[in-house]
């Protein structure tokens, strides 16, 4: 075999995954090179909220929310049962030390937020805060030219010209007056928004997974540790009883990379790719993603060809967003609007078939479940004037003006009548059950009891409603006219089918034995959760501390043979 070029460790796809992993390696003393298909960093990583499920920090210690791995174990035994065991341990004992090595020697930080409640937070062992972390914002500017490098946020989630609003900050910037603090604090960020507009073509103050993805870059620039642009995992090369290297594709050119010591695959799982979902999601109507494009599967089919096993044994083949469809934009309802007080999600019958606020993922399941017996693909949410006012709905924006709705409605996006009949005959739904149902919200919401679904029953359903709203956060009548709709339909944010591959991230053969040199993180690795959504964070926290277990085992095995000098030792 000719190669064009050796390194120690080839690492394929720039998220969080491919991001992390070599990070990592080059921390470890290893020879690597970060192949990345586009010209940019971070794929779906940047678009994300960025936050990582990991039990048992010490960061959840430092910011007053210790949660316990014990606890944790617990909590997963009861949401997945006996699945993924091994997996699912070496995720829970290297989780802790692989945030404290990226916090020690990267700029790669998180904090705890004083709440952030696992999703189904009436289970025995559940977190309300200290499990689920957020990166610390970034400032862009620190990048210099390689800013323009990094994949920027969804549009729909930026504000004037390229504006990037954190949870934290919609409050300040929806109320400025409501305090001296908050007056100060939106001043602040609209003023650094406006100096920042005079050179870069969107705001340099990054929250969320683009802070996530641009504190990887800006460590990994600092390494120095190279990365290739344009350059695409094409397949990978095997001898005898290894993964040798790979083909890489760089424009119309063919590269032959030995890897020493393996190949790490975190290429972003499969979610956007029609043929990929034909074959693992057979007769579910899920025909859209907010994944990002570029993550094709193309680590999965290689691996596949190498004679690497899949794991589909899941509840779910992927994890869901309900999404509303805009021109191209897809946007997912995850978590400004649904469990707010005033809305409704009903289906064909016209009548409500989940609780609203329960996750994202949740909701998606019961349009799937309910589908067969009544169509609620899509599904509509219903809410009122005072609602949009108040809150917003989808691409609308709370305080929406009459333009700005008129515009939606004109643009086919909102669907808008005088009374709730009306309505309902506007988008084709029962008119006499929309009645009803809305009817009997009402008077849940008088008594702060949702008896059909639990709207607000939990501490999550709260943590993303309306706290100035009594008796229930997520509970108000639906009665100042017009009425509106919009039209929700699942789309997958990533893929649960994925790779084989054990506690070390190492990819398995149909035999369960593993591939020697070969290693797969982030979405190329099928999920320990099993298509149950536990938590936020539950893609990227994986994807970090496998990131961090593979090139462990990787460059244990290397140190062995070469005596290099690690970090981590
Ligand atoms: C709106 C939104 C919010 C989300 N929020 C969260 C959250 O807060 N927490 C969470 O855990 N999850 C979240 N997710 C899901 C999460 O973003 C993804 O699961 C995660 O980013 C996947 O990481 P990854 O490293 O596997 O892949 P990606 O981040 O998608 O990176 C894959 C990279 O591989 C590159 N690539 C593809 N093919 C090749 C090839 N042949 N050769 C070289 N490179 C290649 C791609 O171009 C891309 O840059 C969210 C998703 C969305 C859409």
């Amino acid at each position: 075999m000719h190669w064009d070029r050796e390194v120690d460790v080839l690492v394929f796809g720039a998220g969080m995954g491919g991001m992390t992993a070599a990070l990592v390696a080059s921390l470890e003393g290893l020879d690597v090179l970060l192949c990345e298909k586009t010209d940019q960093v971070g794929g779906t990583t940047s678009t994300s909220a960025g936050t990582v499920w990991i039990p048992g920090s010490s960061q959840a210690v430092r910011d007053g929310v210790p949660d316990s791995i014990d606890d944790a174990r617990r909590f997963l035994a009861a949401e997945i049962g006996p699945r993924a065991e091994v997996v699912r341990e070496a995720f829970l004992a290297a989780g802790p030390a692989a945030l404290d090595y990226l916090d020690a020697h990267t700029e790669v930080k998180f904090r705890a937020p004083p709440k952030h409640p696992d999703y189904h937070s009436n289970r025995p062992g559940r977190a309300l805060a200290g499990r689920a972390l957020s990166p610390l914002p970034f400032d862009g500017r620190l990048l210099g030219t390689d800013f323009d490098r990094v994949r920027p946020p969804i549009a729909s989630f930026m504000v004037l010209g390229g504006m990037m609003v954190g949870k934290d900050d919609i409050p300040i910037l929806l109320k400025p007056l409501a305090s001296v603090g908050s007056f100060v604090a939106a001043a602040k960020l609209l003023l650094r928004h406006a100096t920042d507009r005079l050179r870069y073509r969107r705001g340099t103050r990054l929250v969320m997974g683009n802070a996530l993805v641009a504190r990887l870059f800006y460590s990994l620039r600092t390494r120095n540790v190279p990365i290739a642009f344009d350059a695409r995992l094409v397949e990978l090369v095997k001898g005898s009883d290894r993964v040798e290297g790979a083909v890489v594709g760089i424009g119309d050119k063919r590269q032959t990379i030995r890897a020493r010591r393996g190949v790490i695959l975190a290429t972003g799982g499969f979610a956007p790719n029609d043929k990929l979902r034909g074959e693992f999601m057979t007769g579910l109507p899920v025909a859209h993603s907010n994944a990002f494009a570029g993550a094709s599967g193309d680590g999965f089919s290689a691996a596949r060809a190498a004679g690497a096993a899949v794991d589909d044994k899941h509840t779910n083949p992927a994890f869901y967003f309900p999404s509303s469809l805009h021109k191209e934009t897809v946007y997912p309802h995850i978590l400004l609007d649904r469990a707010k007080p005033g809305l409704i999600a009903v289906n064909k019958d016209g009548r409500r078939f989940v609780n609203e606020s329960d996750s994202y993922h949740d909701f998606v399941e019961a349009m799937l479940r309910t589908n067969a017996a009544s169509q609620s693909v899509p599904a509509w949410l219903i809410c009122d004037r005072s609602f949009i006012r108040d809150y917003g709905i989808g691409l609308v924006h709370p305080g929406a003006s009459r333009r700005e709705i008129e515009r939606y409605i004109a643009d086919g996006y909102l669907h808008c009548a005088g009374t709730q009949s009306e309505l309902a005959q506007r988008i084709g739904i029962d008119g006499k059950n929309l009645v009803r149902t809305v009817q009997e919200h009402n008077r849940f919401a008088e008594t702060g009891v949702d008896e059909a679904f639990g709207k607000g029953g939990t501490e999550y359903n709260q943590f993303n409603g309306d706290p100035a709203n009594k008796p229930n956060p997520c509970l108000r009548p639906i009665t100042e006219p017009p009425f509106f709709a919009v039209a929700v339909y699942p789309s997958t944010m990533g893929t649960c089918v994925g790779l084989s591959t054990d506690g070390d991230a190492r990819v398995l053969d149909e035999t369960g034995v593993a591939i020697e040199g070969l290693y797969a993180v982030g979405n190329d690795m099928a999920s320990l959760f099993r298509g149950v959504y536990v938590g936020p964070g539950i893609t990227l926290g994986p994807a970090l501390v496998f990131a961090y277990r593979a090139v462990m085992h990787l460059a244990s095995n290397a140190s062995a043979r070469d005596g290099r000098k690690r970090i981590s030792a």
